[in-house]
């Protein structure tokens, strides 16, 4: 047994940032990780041609910008450095292959305790701690929609998680379900690398250019949302014409309205439009049926597929061990309080990261917890 002030599970990008807000205010705290690295969904579950989809000064952490000379839109290898010296430069050193498996509050200790497996050695401990800062991630586990049919499908069915590039795929047909940022960029990455590519486009959807995005974010904070929205919308409409004769509508809802009321993304092209307009990637609707190679459409299309990749979105695996009787999240592993008190439960539980706001919602977290604990005076053991 071991006794821990704070508490931080997960070492992604939400852990470190709240190690170092706390780390500079002198507040003793241990980070467990259950992978045997810091930001592991960068380092293995992310594919190789990913860039931040956001400009720099929108993703950094707390207490120290990207390098000279860093690009606008941080690549994926360029981030990960960053998370490393972002960690060297703060002395965070995580517990690695450490798997929290059950934290619950004991009242009268006023204390979590906390079953965590070494998952190298294979043994149980257990923490005794005053503060327990969860930063699992929104995007613990890929999600995998369920289609009637899809047992029959012969060829691979993966999740975007699993996927690294298009390269093994060359000449094959293969179908991206999902149109978020990794869908239509996973599309992209295959029909680049000659695979027959067709995309399942299923809502509206913004499409915008990254340079849009960031013009938005930074006038946002100035002009009011509704307004900075119109303009992006009509300058993206002028970009990209009307999209709607390929199976691409847009939300009534502006993209940056959209993402701060439900988490949302606006899609960046990196070039997929070009290839949908020119025909190279097909789009369909909604599945309706799956059976063996061939795929059936809401619409009454039918196509045939050697592999499907669901670019379907994460769940978060916070409610698979956290036994929070005060309940602050609910059933998807979400905060049940809505931006921005979103990050404070009861009896000293935060959450660093899921305010589907991205980087910059992890600094606002980690800064509001670490704020929040020396608030608190006892954070010294009794
Ligand atoms: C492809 C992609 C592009 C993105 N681009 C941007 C962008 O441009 N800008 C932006 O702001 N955001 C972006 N995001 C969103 C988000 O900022 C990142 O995903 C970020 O990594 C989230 O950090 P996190 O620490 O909350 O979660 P994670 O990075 O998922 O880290 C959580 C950690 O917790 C560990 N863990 C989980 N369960 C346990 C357990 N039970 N015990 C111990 N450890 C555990 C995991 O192993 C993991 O290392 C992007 C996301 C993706 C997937």
């Amino acid at each position: 047994m071991e006794e821990v002030v704070v508490l931080i599970v997960g070492a992604g990008p939400a852990g470190l940032a709240t190690a170092a807000c706390l780390g500079r205010c002198s507040v003793p705290y241990l980070v467990v990780e259950r992978e045997d690295c810091s930001a592991s969904l960068w380092r293995h579950r992310t594919f190789d041609r990913v860039k931040l989809h956001l400009a720099k000064e929108f993703c950094a952490l707390p207490y120290m910008p990207y390098p000279d000379g860093t690009p606008t839109y941080v690549p994926k290898q360029e981030f990960i450095k960053y998370l490393d010296s972002y960690a060297e430069h703060f002395c965070i050193k995580p517990r690695y292959c450490t798997s929290v498996e059950s934290a619950a509050y004991d009242e009268g200790a006023r204390r979590w305790v906390i079953a965590a497996r070494d998952t190298v050695a294979g043994t149980e401990i257990q923490y005794v701690v005053r503060y327990l800062v969860v930063a699992t991630g929104e995007n613990a586990v890929g999600r995998i929609p369920e289609i009637p049919g899809i047992e029959s499908f012969p060829g691979e069915a993966t999740h975007s998680s699993t996927y690294k590039s298009g390269g093994r795929y060359a000449g094959q047909r293969v179908l991206v379900v999902g149109s978020g940022n990794s869908g239509m960029e996973i599309a992209y990455d295959l029909a680049s690398h000659g695979a027959d590519t067709s995309i399942v486009v299923r809502s509206p959807v913004h499409i915008m250019t990254k340079d849009l995005i960031r013009l938005g974010m930074t006038l946002v904070q100035h002009i009011p949302i509704k307004i900075v929205d119109l303009l992006l919308v009509t300058i993206a409409n002028f970009t990209f014409g009307d999209l709607s004769k390929h199976g691409i509508v847009r939300p009534k809802t502006g993209p940056l309205l959209m993402k701060s009321k439900t988490g949302r993304s606006p899609v960046i092209n990196v070039g997929t439009v070009g290839l949908i307009k020119k025909g190279i990637i097909k789009v369909f609707g909604e599945i309706s049926n799956i059976i063996g190679n061939k795929v059936e459409f809401g619409c009454g299309k039918e196509s045939y597929f050697d592999a499907i990749v669901f670019a379907t979105g994460y769940k978060t695996t916070v409610n698979l061990w956290l036994k929070d009787d005060k309940c602050m999240l609910n059933s998807d592993g979400f905060p049940k309080k809505g931006y921005p008190n979103h990050w404070k439960g009861q009896n000293g539980l935060y959450c660093a990261g899921f305010a589907r706001r991205g980087l910059a919602g992890i600094s606002m977290d980690a800064n509001n917890i670490a704020n929040d604990i020396v608030s608190a005076v006892d954070f010294l053991p009794d």
